[in-house]
C-alpha cells in the first residue's frame, strides 16, 4: 500500500485534477477558450497575517484562499490548517469543489483555503488571533453572496464560530450565511456532521441495485473511522451490510461474520485503538485493503489506490469517501478488472450537500428538522447518481469520467449563458 514509491507525477493532487478535466474536456470537445477559463482559477489570494504568540514574540503566518469558479454561485469550500499546505494544494482542492458542486447541482463555485501552521503547537488563543485575521484580511473576498467557508483539516466549528463573529462584526449585523459547519446554536444545520458518511451510504445502496446485490449479502471493508469512515460504517450497518474490516492508522481488525460498529467505538473510546477488539482478529492495513468484499470505503487519505497496488483491489465497489483517494493511472486497472467506481466528487459530496442546506437555513432564518435535511439530501444524491450514470453509459467513459463531464457541462454553460463581461 506504501505510496512513497510512486512519482511525483502520480501523486499531485493538481496533476491528478488537471488530468481528470483534459480528458473530460476532450470528451465534451469542449473549445479552447473555456478550457482555458475553466482550467484557471478565477482567483488567488495569499494573506501574511501577523499575529501575537503567547509569549509576546511577533510572528507573521501565510494564508492562501482561492476561488477557483463562481460562475454558478459564491465559491464554496473548506480551510485547512497544517504545517505544510501549499498553494498547489489548495488551487487543486478549490477546482475540486468547483466539480463537487456542480455535480450535485447546488449553486455554489468552487474555493479552498489554508494556514501554514501547526495547530499541535499553538494555543486556543493563538489560533482565534490567526483565525481573526486571516478572516479580516479576506473580508472583501467572503461574504454569504461571494465565497463562503468551512471546516476542513484541522478546522472545527469553533474556528467557524470565530470566522462568523468577525465578519459580522466588521459588517455592524450577524451574517450566520459566511460559513457553514457552524455550531447549532449559531446557525449550524441538523444532520451536518453526518451527512458524508450518509451521503456514501446512499450512493452505495444505488450502486447495489445497479450491481444486483443486496446490503445483507455485502461484505464492506472501510479505512478511516473517522467522521466519514465512522458514520459510513455506522449508517451502513443500520441497513444491514456486514462490516468485515475496519483499517485504521495503527492496524486492522477483521470479522468475516461482520464487526459490531457501536461495539467497537466503544472499544475505541475506552482503550485508544480499534485493535485488540473482542469477538475480531487483528490483521495487517494490508491484508484488509485487499480482502475479497463487495464494497471498499477508503475514507482516510489520498492516494491510497494507485498504479503499484489496484490490481490487488478485489472490491465489486469502491466508494470513494475520502478526496482523491485514487491517483489516475489506477482508474484504467480498476476499469479493466470491472470495479464500480463511485467517484469521490459524487460519493463524498453529502458533506457540501447538507452545507448548502445550512447556508439556506441562515438565508431564510427558518430551520429544517432532521427528517427533511436527511430527505432532501437523499433526493439529490439519487438524482446526481443517476445523472453521472447516465453520462457513462450515453458517452461510453468510466464512472469518474462521467461525472467530471457532467459537472464541466454544467459550469461551462453558466459560463456560456453568461458570455465574459469586457
Ligand atoms: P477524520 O480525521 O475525521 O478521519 C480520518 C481517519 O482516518 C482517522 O480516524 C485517522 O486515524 C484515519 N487514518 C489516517 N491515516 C490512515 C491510514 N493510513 N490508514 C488507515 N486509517 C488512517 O477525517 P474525515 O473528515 O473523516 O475525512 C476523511 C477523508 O474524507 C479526507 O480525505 C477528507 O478530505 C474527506 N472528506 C471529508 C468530508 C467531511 O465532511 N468530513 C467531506 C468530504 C471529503
Amino acid at each position: 500500500m506504501d505510496s512513497s514509491l510512486l512519482s511525483e507525477k502520480e501523486t499531485n493532487p493538481w496533476l491528478a485534477a488537471e488530468s481528470r478535466f483534459e480528458e473530460a474536456a476532450d470528451r465534451l470537445k469542449l473549445d479552447d477558450g473555456l478550457r482555458k477559463v475553466l482550467r484557471n482559477p478565477s482567483r488567488e489570494i495569499t494573506v501574511y497575517i501577523p499575529v501575537q504568540l503567547d509569549d509576546g514574540r511577533l510572528e507573521v503566518f501565510t494564508g492562501f484562499r482561492v476561488q477557483h469558479s463562481v460562475a454558478r454561485g459564491p465559491g464554496k469550500g473548506g480551510i485547512r490548517f497544517a504545517p505544510d499546505v501549499t498553494l498547489d494544494e489548495v488551487r487543486a482542492l478549490a477546482s475540486w469543489m468547483t466539480w463537487k458542486c456542480a455535480v450535485v447541482n447546488i449553486p455554489f463555485g468552487g474555493a479552498k483555503g489554508g494556514v501554514v501552521c501547526d495547530p499541535t503547537v499553538l494555543s486556543e488563543g493563538e489560533l482565534e488571533r490567526i483565525t481573526r485575521r486571516y478572516t479580516a484580511e479576506l473580508l472583501d473576498f467572503l461574504g454569504p453572496e461571494r465565497d463562503v467557508p468551512a471546516p476542513d483539516m484541522n478546522t472545527n466549528e469553533q474556528i467557524m464560530a470565530w470566522i462568523m463573529d468577525t465578519y459580522s462584526m466588521h459588517m455592524r449585523h450577524t451574517v450566520t450565511a459566511v460559513v457553514t459547519g457552524k455550531p447549532l446554536d449559531l446557525g449550524g444545520s441538523l444532520g451536518r456532521a453526518e451527512a458524508t458518511g450518509r451521503g456514501c451510504t446512499i450512493v452505495t445502496l444505488e450502486a447495489l441495485k445497479e450491481l444486483g446485490l443486496t446490503p445483507s449479502s455485502s461484505r464492506v471493508v472501510i479505512q478511516g473511522l473517522g467522521n466519514v469512515g465512522g458514520m459510513a460504517a455506522k449508517f451502513m450497518s443500520q441497513v444491514g451490510f456486514k462490516i468485515i474490516a475496519v483499517i485504521e492508522i495503527d492496524g486492522a481488525v477483521y470479522n468475516p461474520h461482520g464487526l459490531d460498529i457501536q461495539a467497537l467505538m466503544e472499544h475505541r473510546k475506552q482503550t485508544g485503538s480499534i485493535l485488540d477488539f473482542p469477538e475480531a482478529e487483528n490483521i495487517s492495513r494490508e491484508e484488509a485493503f485487499y480482502l475479497d468484499c463487495e464494497v471498499l470505503l477508503p475514507a482516510a487519505k489520498e492516494n491510497v489506490i494507485h498504479s503499484l497496488n489496484a490490481h490487488r483491489i478485489r472490491a465489486k465497489i469502491l466508494c470513494e469517501g475520502a478526496n482523491g483517494p485514487t491517483t489516475p493511472p489506477a482508474d484504467a486497472i480498476l476499469a479493466e478488472n470491472n470495479v464500480f467506481v463511485i467517484p469521490d466528487i459524487l460519493a463524498n459530496s453529502g458533506g457540501v450537500t447538507v452545507s448548502y442546506f445550512e447556508w439556506v437555513q441562515d438565508r431564510q432564518g427558518y430551520f429544517w428538522n432532521v427528517e427533511l435535511v436527511n430527505s432532501r439530501l437523499e433526493e439529490l444524491m439519487t438524482n446526481s447518481f443517476y445523472h453521472v450514470l447516465s453520462y457513462a453509459r450515453n458517452h461510453s467513459v468510466n464512472n469518474r469520467i462521467a461525472a467530471y463531464m457532467l459537472a464541466i457541462d454544467r459550469v461551462a454553460f453558466a459560463h456560456k449563458l453568461r458570455g465574459i463581461y469586457a
